[in-house]
């Protein structure tokens, strides 16, 4: 049987679906790919594309696409001048400027394929009015138009946006699908982890399923920012546990200073509350930062569900609060009070 897309792991119907559809030439024109950050949304997107353009793409004796031709070497290391990326760039949300220029560009004629290809990044921070003006395009493509969006969550796009574009979500993989990936794919890697087994824990449980945000934080860099954040949260546990103001105090003086800094480093926090409060009530959870079940139940024990839930509320609330731009020192010592007497 034919491979489709091999570049992709897993997401074997997605892929078996498209390709399919391109070889039967009836790609939808617009389709929504869905997924957290690292999750191959920008590797299904790139396959898409190649497989349309292969130049092998009836040979069904090679992969599709086949990684060989012109067309996918062209559009495998982003130098196709058919296939237009839209992103945001420093801005927070994908206004209506960019659409308009990308709409104007969708009527002129392709220069080097016989499609053209418009990839619309974090789509899901696309503005309503930016919504709107691409849905004219949606609604009725030039011929040779395709769009593709990207985003993390198809519920932040309008219902009139969805409902006229194909939606695939990514597939999450368990701990073991994404070592053995590793194992196979960055061996030197995983290698470095085999003294730090639960260091690897701890990345897979960030990583939330997606290969690309294990890859992320296994940067040495990203790794040392990301355990200095988990031991802080750590740090506020066990001050928590232990009743101390003074260690309550001392575990705070840890918090980053900078509010964006401040503001993840308790959101780590609320996970591990989150985890806590779940372990209380049942044995079965998705984890989203203890590395195993055992381990947040075991810490579970040193609270009362009632503590967790005040201190869950009140964390939440402070981080509200810094997202709002409030004094940070003002919000921290809210907290700390509140933590303490929870
Ligand atoms: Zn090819």
């Amino acid at each position: 049987m034919r491979s489709y897309m091999p570049a992709l792991y897993g997401n074997a119907q997605a892929k078996d679906s498209l390709g399919h559809a391109v070889e039967n030439n009836t790609l939808p024109h617009a389709i929504i790919i869905e997924g957290p950050r690292g999750s191959g949304k920008k590797t299904l997107a790139r396959q898409i594309v190649a497989s349309q353009l292969c130049e092998n793409r009836t040979n069904a004796s090679m992969p599709l696409p086949c990684c060989r031709c012109r067309a996918c070497n062209l559009v495998l290391h982003d130098n196709a001048v058919d296939v237009m990326r839209i992103s945001r760039g420093e801005k927070s949300t994908l206004g209506v400027d960019a659409v308009r220029e990308a709409k104007q560009d969708m009527f002129l004629s392709s220069t080097e394929f016989d499609y053209k290809f418009y990839i619309f990044e974090d789509a899901h921070t696309m503005t309503v009015q930016a919504q709107n003006a691409l849905l004219i395009v949606l609604e009725e493509p030039p011929p040779q138009v395709k769009i593709i969006l990207l985003c993390e969550s198809a519920d932040a796009l309008l219902t009139t946006v969805r409902s006229r574009a194909r939606l695939i979500r990514m597939n999450r993989f368990s701990f073991e699908e994404i070592e053995e990936w590793l194992g196979e794919h960055k061996p030197l890697d995983i290698a470095r982890y085999r003294q730090k087994n639960d260091v690897l824990r701890a990345i897979l449980t960030e990583a939330d399923g997606c290969i690309g945000a294990a890859l992320a934080l296994m940067d040495p860099k990203a790794e040392e920012e990301f355990l200095k954040e988990r031991q802080t949260a750590d740090l506020l546990l066990r001050a928590m546990a232990s009743r101390s103001f003074t260690e309550l105090c001392s575990a705070f003086s840890h918090l980053p200073t900078k509010r964006d800094e401040l503001i993840n480093s308790l959101t780590f926090f609320l996970r591990a509350l989150r985890d806590l409060i779940l372990a209380k009530r049942t044995n079965d959870f998705p984890l989203c930062y203890f590395t195993s079940t055992e381990d947040a139940v075991q810490n579970s024990r040193s609270f009362r569900i009632s503590t967790l839930l005040h201190a869950s509320e009140d964390t939440e609330s402070a981080i509200r609060q810094l997202e709002r731009n409030a004094n940070t020192a003002t919000v921290l010592n809210v907290l700390k009070c509140a933590l303490k007497n929870g």
